[in-house]
């Protein structure tokens, strides 16, 4: 595979930005190596700037669930930019983007659009903490909510260890404030309540964890969740980020059957562009300004070229049978690859949602953030490299889930499982 302009240009960047990236894991330091640069990307696929094609198993982590570069999405994109990039004032297409949330998350009583994810959740735990008058805030081992300081805090050994900052820079006085749980322990978000329930502010979850690999819930692990919030007048912030709108159209929420107080979401909202929403319960978001004193602002959100890509994405994904399929094929690839890692005699685990998985090179069943650290990190690696050199890309990093979209079906898998047949005895050989 000749890979030399990327080489340059990643040479070149590697002077200009730290690790020669914008977005840390895309560096590959994980997996060693140097990262592809992408020249263009259409349906299940990347194109490089060196002309390899790849099967994309990322989906720019998370947004492209109908496809690269559907012709739907760009069209949109591309009749509203006629018209101007940004307003400064309201424009339509908020509305209707508010409106097309609002039937599809009923929780979503009242929402803000923010530019990311991160903007989404710092708004939420803000809300949450004005709202209470409290200042803790609980969130869960192996969860990424963005790089807001008051996430950037270390999973502790215990449920009531107070958070220690895992990144300079975030100042102690707030990693205090952070309290860390084991996802899927009931007992122990019990015990945390029992003692500081009533400093609770509130607590933020991915619902399916997709930042630790992919952990899905224990039965009745949310709704435990939402009972203790409840009990205790604590805030629960679903973080649907990354599960919003992909698991089902309604997200983890409809999923579980567990209705948050606010949730965020961002990816899929956006169809590629830069945005990212909060909302919930009405009573709360009115204490947004400037109807209320919590203060929340943006001069691109809402903008109409981005709620014009994320509408036109959530069109494509409300299509009858939409998700059906893409939870099918999310089983045809998990099972291919576990048959192909069987016939190479390694022991490999899925996990595995509408059109979200895990893949872990352990023999144990995945439950838990522990059991995702179980995974042989060296023998991802070896796989990964071994997948890119045949045309597959999954995420460089053994701790991402990966992304199918609606474009991936039969051509793609056959692909995929005659490649992973051979990368996964190099990754046993290793
Ligand atoms: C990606 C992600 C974020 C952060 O979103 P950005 O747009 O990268 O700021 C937050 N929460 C979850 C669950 C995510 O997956």
């Amino acid at each position: 595979m000749n890979t030399a302009t990327s080489h340059q240009l990643f040479t070149a960047a590697l002077d200009l930005m730290p690790g020669g990236v914008n977005s840390p894991v895309r560096a590959f330091k994980s997996v060693g190596g140097e990262p592809f640069f992408a020249k263009r990307a259409e349906g299940a696929y990347l194109i490089d700037v060196d002309g390899n094609r790849y099967v994309d198993y990322i989906g720019s982590w998370g947004p492209m669930i109908a496809g690269h570069a559907h012709p739907a999405v760009l069209e949109a994109v591309a009749r509203t930019m006629r018209d101007g990039l940004s307003f400064g004032v309201p424009n339509a297409l908020e509305v209707t983007m508010a409106q097309t949330v609002q039937r599809l998350v009923p929780s979503m009583q009242m929402m803000r659009m923010v530019n990311s994810g991160t903007e989404a959740t710092l708004s939420a735990i803000r809300l949450a903490r004005g709202a209470t008058g409290r200042t803790l805030l609980v969130k869960f081992e192996g969860c990424y909510h963005g790089h807001g300081d008051s996430f950037l805090v270390k999973a502790g050994s215990g449920a009531l260890t107070f958070g220690l900052p895992n990144s300079p820079g975030v100042p102690k006085a707030l990693a205090d404030l952070t309290l860390t749980l084991p996802y899927n322990d009931f007992e122990a978000a019990t015990k945390l309540f029992d003692e500081v329930g009533s400093e609770i502010a509130g607590v933020i979850v991915e619902p399916i964890v997709g930042n630790a690999n992919c952990i899905l819930p224990r039965d009745g692990y949310l709704q435990h969740l939402r009972d203790l919030c409840t009990r205790h007048g604590a805030i629960l912030i679903f973080d649907e980020v990354m599960t919003g709108f992909r698991v089902a159209l309604g997200g983890a929420q409809s999923r579980y059957g567990v209705t948050p107080d606010l949730s965020t979401f961002g990816k899929i909202i956006g169809g590629g562009m830069p945005v990212g929403a909060y909302g919930g319960r009405a009573d709360l978001m009115r204490q947004i300004a400037p109807s209320g004193p919590i203060y929340q602002a943006g001069t691109l959100s809402g903008n109409p070229v981005a709620m014009a890509a994320g509408l036109a994405t959530l069109e494509l994904i409300q299509a009858p049978g939409f998700h059906e399929r893409l939870e099918a094929n999310t089983h045809v690839l998990c099972d291919g690859l576990e048959a192909a890692a069987r016939d190479a005699g390694i022991a490999v685990t899925t996990t595995r949602t509408c059109g979200m998985f895990g893949l872990y090179f352990t023999d144990r069943q995945v439950e838990t953030f522990d059991d995702a650290m179980a995974s042989d990190a060296n023998a991802f690696k070896r796989f990964f490299h071994g997948m890119l050199k045949r045309g597959v890309y999954f995420a460089p990093s053994a701790f991402e889930a990966g992304f199918l979209s609606a474009a991936h079906g039969e051509t793609e898998f056959a692909h995929t499982f005659e490649a992973a047949r051979e990368a996964f005895r190099e990754a046993r050989a290793g």
